[in-house]
């Protein structure tokens, strides 16, 4: 078998029908799909692999005499009606044809584009075209094939912690799971797309769980403010506030003793009109929503005791302030424990790296008919 020698000659000299892509040779074979070195007869694959692949891509084993590795090169190209191939190019059609199959599998639509191109290079892999290096998948398979792994392992665990909110109740989450989830939370594959993309997805569910879940089930401000986070698809711009105008968010705050404490001590005059107040909360939800906030409050007296109000609270989410924040942490804070553990820190601070979650300007607007003190 030739050894690859791309780089020993110009690129217009190079016949690539010539190159076996695998640049393996017969002291140290090493498996395109889990990287590890083999032993064996074949020049690609594990024996391991090759036998999972067989599985994967719904391949039926034909004899236990014909060489298994030739066959599924074969049967591949048969599936795709690619006849008189060479080896080099069924080498490229059945990588394309795995990394397909993994795309496929986990179904993450800002992966869309890379599947077209993979899906290109099937097309136009024959006997008639020339074959390049281009017809080869962009990442290698072992990256393709490792991402996946951590897609499975990912999923299986957050249907597991979905299952245990579920049958637990709200207010036992198994904070055990936690550092399990750690397998996406990688600032380190951050600058390879293919990692990248599949991390941002993992990352997203892991959020929208914890918001959802029981991970913050005491903190609804807390989570409504992260999964806006979640959704946000634009660059932060300081001037551009969010305007927030929910009944749950009113409910919210309506609720909260911290929050009317502060409107009450500002219903002094019959026409209010107050700008720009700075507010600090010291309530578990408040105090981890809202950062260095400011209100607004206009309004006029309605009657006895009684406003109409328009009360205004800007501030910027960020949630990378959540460092910070473990320090002014008490004991008597109903945040839940599990909130404040190392890994939802890291993960935080990492999820804000890759972009899932944005920080973003906001405003929280009420419009309140006859509020009381
Ligand atoms: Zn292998």
């Amino acid at each position: 078998m030739e050894k690859r020698e791309v780089y020993e000659s110009s690129i217009e000299n190079i016949n690539f029908e010539n190159i076996i892509y695998n640049e393996n040779n017969l002291n140290e074979k090493k498996c395109i799909l889990c990287n590890k070195s083999f032993n064996y007869k074949y020049k690609m694959l594990g024996r391991t692999c090759l036998s999972n692949l067989y599985e994967q891509l719904k391949v039926p084993k034909f004899s236990i005499f014909v060489n298994k590795e030739n066959h599924l090169l074969n049967i591949i190209a048969l599936k795709k009606f690619k006849l008189f191939l060479s080896e080099a190019k069924k080498q490229a059609l059945l990588e394309n044809y795995i990394a397909l199959d993994y795309l496929k599998k986990m179904n993450i639509a800002s992966l869309n584009e890379l599947q077209r191109d993979i899906e290109n290079n099937i097309k136009e892999i024959s006997f008639k075209t020339k074959l390049s290096p281009s017809m080869f998948p962009r990442y290698s398979i072992n990256d393709f094939y490792k991402v996946y792994r951590d897609y499975i392992k990912f999923m299986v665990l957050i249907n597991k912690a979905r299952l245990n909110n579920e049958e637990s109740g709200l207010n036992k989450y198994d904070e055990s799971i936690l550092a399990l989830f750690s397998i996406a939370f990688d600032i380190e594959k951050i600058a390879s797309p293919l990692y990248y993309y599949v991390y941002y997805y993992l990352q997203y569910l892991f959020w929208k769980t914890v918001v959802s879940g029981g991970y913050m089930a005491k903190m609804p401000l807390s989570s409504y403010l992260l999964n806006m986070s979640l959704e946000i698809d634009k660059e932060y711009d300081e001037s551009e506030r969010i305007s927030i105008e929910n009944e749950d968010i009113k409910n919210i705050l309506l609720n909260n003793q911290n929050f009317t404490k502060i409107i009450n001590e500002n219903l002094t005059n019959d026409e209010i009109n107050i700008q720009n107040q700075a507010c600090e909360f010291n309530d578990g939800d408040l105090l981890f929503a809202l950062h260095k906030a400011s209100f607004n409050i206009y309004g006029s007296k309605a009657g006895v005791d009684a406003w109409n109000l328009r009360i205004e609270i800007l501030d910027k989410y960020d949630f990378t302030d959540i460092k910070g924040f473990k320090e002014h942490y008490k004991d008597t804070d109903s945040i839940p424990k599990s909130l404040l553990a190392s890994e939802l820190n890291n993960y935080a601070a990492i999820s804000s790296s890759y972009n899932v979650i944005k920080p973003y300007a906001f405003k929280i607007i009420l419009n309140i008919d006859n509020y009381r003190k």
